[in-house]
Order: structure tokens, then sequence, then C-alpha cells
């Protein structure tokens, strides 16, 4: 779809913006959105900020019209080419950024997907809640984007990923029409089988999978165990076929990477913000199989998060202008770091937590220094080694830059001294 003039009579249907031309203005968006947080790159054929959801009906007809990709973006910050495309760069950020209703009672948040996940909990911090998945790029991404990328980090043990904390969402599907994704119970999940057009459509297929054994195998073979809470490996079809809970499409779209629908509206659950005396157990090992056991045991004694630091991420900030003052806790040259932390409504709880941890690792010869670090300033210089990791290999220039190959492998953590060694 090269031509020009269909483009230019869609730019005049739109209230919003359709960059497209060879202008210069339209050249430079197109530059700037030719690529995201990845090693891809590619220029797309416009790009558009649509206004409303009427914009967005026009812009998916277009495409449905022509046989061309729309690839939905917020914040612009994936990893591995998400928002990359030769079609239409549709950027929701600017106009979907607005928080419709909140519901202190039953914890849960109406949002638009272009608010910023660090701004939804600011708001939500005078209510006493907060909306658990984090990323290392809170203060950008967006929640549709933590929606496409079924986005989690740091506390995802305890606080969830975005899936777990998806109520419903309002999508528009391939033929513009509208529906709302949510939790069915059994008589209702009939109910959509039975629909008329592409929300039927959808709910039929879908069913016609799950119901083929043969799929059903398949789906258990392939995918990665189900103890895995943290796992991002394309559609969840695995959480699907589980019908132990009422059946939600809201858990095939979060991780569908926009490939689905669009979803202009989402409900989100919340969760009281946790327990603020914070400590940290860093724990240092010589090997990296052997933190990768301490991991195992940590996890036993249920922390907030248990992250590890290898010595490639540590020697990134010997020396560094700005990281280099995170290393005061560092004792010696670790192969690796465990930073476990723990929570508790008192500092002598969450240190009681941490020392039965050391207590239980000394007594099974793993680790050999286990620094306990508490108050805000200095855990937060603690984890913001974890943090800027990737950041800081990302900046090396270039041929010594890694290239992400895989990205979000799940493997369980009593398998992974073997999977590491
Ligand atoms: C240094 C660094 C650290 C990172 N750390 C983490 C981390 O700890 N955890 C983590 O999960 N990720 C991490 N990421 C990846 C990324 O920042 C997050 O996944 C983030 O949540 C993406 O949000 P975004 O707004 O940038 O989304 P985008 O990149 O704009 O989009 C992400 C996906 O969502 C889709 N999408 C966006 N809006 C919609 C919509 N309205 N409807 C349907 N689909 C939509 C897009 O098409 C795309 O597939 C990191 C990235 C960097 C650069």
């Amino acid at each position: 779809m090269k031509d020009q003039n269909q483009l230019a009579l869609l730019a005049s249907q739109l209230k919003g913006e359709l960059f497209y031309t060879s202008e210069t203005k339209d050249q430079t968006m197109l530059l700037a959105y030719s690529t995201d947080a990845s090693v891809y790159q590619e220029k797309p054929l416009a790009v558009a900020i649509p206004v409303d959801i009427d914009d967005i009906k026009k812009l998916i007809d277009f495409a449905q019209q022509h046989r061309i990709t729309i690839i939905p973006r917020t914040a612009g910050t994936s990893l591995a080419g998400q928002v990359v495309g030769h079609g239409i760069i549709m950027d929701i950020s600017r106009y979907f950024n607005g928080i419709i209703e909140l519901n202190v009672e039953e914890q849960w948040v109406r949002v638009q997907p272009g608010v910023i996940r660090d701004d939804l909990n600011n708001y939500l911090k005078p209510f006493g809640l907060m909306f658990g998945p984090e990323t290392s790029t809170a203060s950008r991404a967006m929640i549709g984007g933590m929606i496409g990328n079924n986005s989690s980090g740091l506390h995802s043990i305890v606080w969830g990923d975005t899936r777990h904390n998806l109520i419903s969402a309002q999508v528009l599907l391939d033929d513009c029409s509208e529906a709302t994704f949510e939790k069915l119970d059994e008589a209702s999940y009939f109910n959509k089988l039975l629909l008329p057009g592409r929300e039927g459509d959808i709910y039929r297929n879908i069913n016609k999978l799950l119901i083929d054994p043969g799929h059903l195998s398949a789906i258990e073979a392939g995918y990665p165990k189900r103890s895995i809470t943290r796992r991002n490996t394309g559609y969840a079809l695995d959480i699907l076929s589980d019908r132990s809970e009422p059946f939600n499409m809201c858990n095939l779209l979060a991780g569908s990477e926009g490939t689905l629908a669009i979803v202009t509206e989402a409900k989100l659950k919340l969760m009281p913000l946790p327990p603020q005396e914070l400590g940290l157990l860093c724990v240092h090992f010589a090997d990296m199989v052997e933190c990768m056991h301490g991991n195992v045991i940590a996890l036993e004694h249920r922390p907030e998060a248990s992250e590890l630091v290898d010595k490639y991420i540590m020697d990134f900030t010997v020396g560094h202008p700005t990281y280099q003052y995170n290393r005061f806790f560092i004792d010696g040259d670790p192969q690796a770091l465990l930073i476990v932390e723990f929570r508790g409504h008192t500092a002598a709880e969450t240190e009681a937590k941490a020392m039965a941890l050391k207590a239980d690792l000394v007594s099974r010869g793993l680790g050999y220094a286990y620094p306990y670090i508490t108050g805000i300033e200095k855990t937060n210089l603690v984890w913001d080694v974890r943090k800027a990791g990737l950041g800081l290999i990302r900046n090396l220039p270039g041929d010594s830059q890694p290239v992400n190959l895989i990205e979000d492998c799940a493997v369980s953590p009593e398998d992974l001294p073997a999977y590491v060694a």
C-alpha cells in the first residue's frame, strides 16, 4: 500500500494526526518511530496519533482494506521489536491517558492505555493502594504496553504480573467492533459462543482449540511448567486451557503484544501499599551455580523479591561516574550477588526474616558474605545496580553491545542450577 492519495484521504478523515509524506516533519516522525528499545529498525508506512476511539476505528478499517498492519504503541520501551514494523504505528500515548474511575473499597481502577505506571501509583498512594506490576522503566511504561508485554518486575513473585492484575479490558477488534474481555461464568461463556460476528467467532475458535485433546496435550507439553508464575512465552493458551479458573479472554490479551486487539480501557486490580520497613540481604557467592541453589532456599523464606546481579553487571559499575557509589555493599569480588528483599511492619520483624534466611544459607554452606542493608537511601542504591544493569549493557558503544536473542525465557527456580551450569 504505497498510494499517498489513499493516505491523504485517511489523514483528512482523522481528528488526530497522520505522518506519511516526504516532508521533513513527517520523515522525522517516521524515523523516530522506526525503533523501540530493541536493536530492530524498520521505517513504518505512517505514524498515526489518534484522538479518540473513532479515529482508531478509522485506522483499523483502513488497515483492513489495504491489508497492512496496525501496531499500537504507548511508550515504546519494548526490548524485542514489539512496536517496530512496516505498517502504521498508532501512538495512543498522547490522548488516551485518563484515569477514569477508582473504587477504593473494591480495590480497582479503570484507566486508559496511555497512563504511565508510576503516575498511576502516585495518584493511588494517598488512598493507600497501588498497581503492583512494575518494570525498570515504570517511570515511562504505560498500561497499554504493560498489558501488551504482560510486564512485571522485581516484586513479581508477590505483586504479580500484569495479566494477574487485569480484571477486564475494553477492546477494538479487527472489524472495528467493540468488545469487553472479562471473567465469565459458565453460562456467560456459552452465551459468548452464540454471539454473532467477530467476538463470537473468537470465542468459537478458541473453544474449538481448547476442547481438542490433541491441542491440549501439545499445549501441556510445549509450555513452561505451570508452577512458574512469571512466564511470557507467547500467547497464554496454557492459562486459557486451565478450566479450574473462570474463563477470561484478558489472559490471552495480556502478553499478546498488540497482535489481537486494541485496548482502549482497562480495569486493574489494586493492592494495599506494602509494609514500609524493608531490608535487603545481599548474599555474595563465589560461583554462579551456587547462587542459583541459594535462590531456591531464598524463595522458601517468602521474600518480596529475589534477584540476581552477576559479575558481568557488577564490573560495569567499577569506576562508572554514577554507579561506582552504589558498590558500597559489595564485599570482595563475588561472581554473583543475590539481592533478597524482605518487608515487615517493624524493623525488627523485617530483620528477623532476613536473619533466618542468612542462618539457613550459612548452615548449608551457601554464600560467603551477607550484608544486610536497610534505609530507603541505601536500599535504593543497591536496587539501582540491579535496575541499571540492562541499561548499562545497552549503552556499550558499537559492536561491544550484546544483542538480545532470547527474551523472557522461563525456567523454574529449582531447574536453574542445572540450566545455568
Ligand atoms: C532498560 C529496560 C528495562 C526493562 N525492564 C523491564 C522489566 O523489568 N519488566 C518488563 O516486563 N519489561 C521491562 N522492559 C520492557 C518494557 O519497558 C516494558 O515491558 C513496558 O511495560 C512496555 O511499556 P511501553 O509503554 O513502553 O509499551 P510499548 O513498547 O509501547 O508496547 C508494548 C507492547 O504493547 C502493545 N500495546 C501498546 N498499547 C497497546 C494497546 N492499547 N492495545 C494493545 N496492545 C498495545 C504494543 O503493540 C507492544 O506490543 C524494560 C525495557 C528497558 C529498555
